[in-house]
C-alpha cells in the first residue's frame, strides 16, 4: 500500500486549509478527509465551501468545519480570532495549507495599476504571513506540525509581465526559507513550498484563455506531493521547494 492509498494516513490530524472551496484546495480539502483529517475548511464563499464540507460528510470523513475570512482585508485580529476558533474547537492543530492566491493583471509594469498590486500581496503573501505567526503557538504544540506554502514557477524566477503575482510568489519562496531557518531548533514543525505546476482550475483558465483545460492535470492528479507534506512521512523535512509535476521537457 502506498501512503497515498492509506485512508488513515492523516487519521486525528487537524489542518487548515485557505482558499478550501474551489481547484487545488478543494482537492486537497477532499483527499485530506479522505485520508481521516479533520480538515478547517476557510475561504470567502461560504457556498463553496459548505459544497466541500457535503462532500466530505457524504464520503464518511470525519466532520469539517467552516471558516469563512476575506484574506485581502485579514489583520492580525482576525487570524487571532481563527486561531482561537481552533484551538476552542479543536484543541489543536498539525498542518496548515496557504493555498489560496489571486492572479492580478497580467500586465507590463508600466502600466500595473498599484491598487490591484497591493491587493495581490495582501491575499499571496501578507495573509500567509499574518495567519502563520497567529497560528505559530498552536503548532508548536502539535507532536508534528507541517506548514506548506504554495509557490508558482514564476516564484522561482519571475518572468515578464507576472506583476504583483510573480513577486508575492517570490515572497513565498523567501518566507519559507526564512521562517525554515527561524524554526530549525523546533524539530516538531516543519515549513515547505509547493509549486503545483499547470493545473486545471479556474485561476489557469485566467492566465491562459487560449489552452486547452483537457490538456492539463486536474487538481485530484497532483494530490500526493500535499499529502506527502500534510502528512508523517515528510517529519524531518524543512525549507524546501518542491514541484507537484514533472518539469515539461526543455
Ligand atoms: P483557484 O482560483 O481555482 O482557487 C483559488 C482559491 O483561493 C479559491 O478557493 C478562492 O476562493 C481563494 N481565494 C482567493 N482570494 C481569496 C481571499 N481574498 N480570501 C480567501 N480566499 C481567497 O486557484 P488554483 O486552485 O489554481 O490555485 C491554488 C494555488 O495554486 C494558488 O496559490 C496558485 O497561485 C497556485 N498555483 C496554481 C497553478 C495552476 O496552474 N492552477 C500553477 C501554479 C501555482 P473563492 O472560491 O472565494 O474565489
Amino acid at each position: 500500500m502506498t501512503p497515498t492509498e492509506d485512508t488513515n494516513l492523516l487519521k486525528d490530524r487537524v489542518l487548515l486549509i485557505t482558499g478550501a472551496g474551489a481547484g487545488i484546495g478543494r482537492a486537497v480539502s477532499l483527499a485530506c478527509a479522505a485520508r481521516g483529517a479533520t480538515v478547517v475548511l476557510l475561504g470567502r464563499e461560504l457556498a463553496r465551501l459548505n459544497a466541500v464540507y457535503d462532500e466530505i460528510v457524504a464520503a464518511g470523513g470525519p466532520t469539517p468545519a467552516i471558516l469563512t475570512l476575506d484574506l485581502s482585508i485579514a489583520g492580525g485580529h482576525e487570524c487571532q480570532q481563527v486561531a482561537e476558533l481552533i484551538e476552542t474547537t479543536f484543541g489543536r492543530l498539525d498542518g496548515l495549507l496557504h493555498n489560496a492566491a489571486v492572479l492580478g493583471d497580467i500586465t507590463p509594469l508600466e502600466s500595473y495599476d498599484p491598487d490591484v498590486w497591493d491587493f495581490v500581496m495582501k491575499v499571496n503573501l501578507r495573509a500567509p504571513f499574518v495567519l502563520t505567526q497567529a497560528l505559530l503557538p498552536l503548532l508548536k504544540r502539535s507532536e508534528d506540525a507541517s506548514i506548506v506554502m504554495t509557490s508558482s514557477s514564476v516564484g522561482r524566477r519571475a518572468r515578464a509581465f507576472w506583476g504583483a503575482y510573480a513577486i508575492s510568489k517570490c515572497g513565498i519562496e523567501g518566507l519559507v526559507q526564512m521562517l525554515s531557518d527561524e524554526i530549525a531548533n523546533i524539530s516538531n514543525i516543519r515549513v515547505n513550498a509547493i509549486n503545483p505546476g499547470a493545473t486545471r482550475t479556474g485561476m489557469r483558465a485566467s492566465a491562459y484563455p487560449g489552452e486547452d483545460p483537457g490538456s492539463l492535470r486536474t487538481p485530484e492528479e497532483i494530490m500526493s506531493l500535499y499529502l506527502y507534506l500534510l502528512g508523517p512521512d515528510s517529519r524531518g523535512v524543512t525549507g524546501q521547494s518542491f514541484d507537484a509535476q514533472p518539469k515539461p521537457a526543455a
